[in-house]
């Protein structure tokens, strides 16, 4: 359906949303369903959930992914199959940005990819870098991951009430060291690359920063 057409329809009822979405004009948005961001174009929102669908995606025609092994995730619209079983092929998974080969779970017609084993996080989390409350796993577009401090273009594990976030790419790392006058755990990282930098103030984490 093109732009013209898609102007007719103010609001739809959609699979993947439980709560009717209204069209809006020459919006800056995220997809929630291809999770590419668009700029001054239409999209389909929920404003309590604030969830939006580009046009596109909002009137496609539903996919069926019969006699392949697939799953439901809750972050893409359409099922999503099992890919490069017999190949070598890699891909970028959305959820911790990385490109790994298979098994990877995806959907062709939107180029949405995740790595079978991103596709399988659990939704909730207890994890030792917020140890207080449950983490939920979240689709949050640029929010600051809270251990490395880097914006995530990826999912997050997410507590609403601390505004706690945590980056899927952060979950295998390991605290290793209370530090006092340090609120956080520390922990060492191997492998470190130029995105993670020392924030100077803290003497173990320079310590730590000059041992790489
Ligand atoms: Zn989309
Ligand atoms: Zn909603
Ligand atoms: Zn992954
Ligand atoms: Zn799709
Ligand atoms: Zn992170
Ligand atoms: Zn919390």
């Amino acid at each position: 359906m093109d732009t013209a057409c898609a102007l007719l329809v103010q609001k739809i009822y959609h699979p993947f949303h439980p709560h009717p979405l209204v069209l809006f004009p020459n919006s800056d948005y995220w997809c929630d369903s291809c999770h590419r961001s668009f700029t001054d174009t239409f999209a389909f929102h929920c404003k309590a959930c604030n969830f939006t669908m580009d046009y596109n995606c909002a009137l496609m025609d539903p996919i069926t992914c019969e006699g392949h092994e697939h799953i439901q995730h809750f972050s893409h619209q359409h099922p999503m199959e099992l890919l490069g079983k017999d190949d070598e092929c890699r891909m970028l998974s959305y959820a911790c940005s990385l490109w790994r080969s298979a098994p990877i779970y995806g959907c062709r017609k939107c180029m949405y990819f995740l790595h079978k084993s991103c596709a399988e996080l659990p939704l909730e989390l207890r994890h030792p870098f917020h140890p207080s409350h449950t983490l939920l796993l979240r689709d949050l577009h640029g929010e600051v991951c809270n251990s490395c401090l880097q914006p995530d273009r990826n999912l997050d594990f997410h507590c609403k009430s601390c505004n706690f976030n945590l980056g899927v790419e952060c979950i295998p790392l390991i605290p290793t060291i209370k530090y006092l006058g340090h609120n956080h755990l520390l922990c060492l990282m191997e492998d470190v690359d130029s995105k993670f930098q020392c924030n100077g103030y803290d003497a173990y984490c320079k310590t730590i920063c000059h041992l790489q």
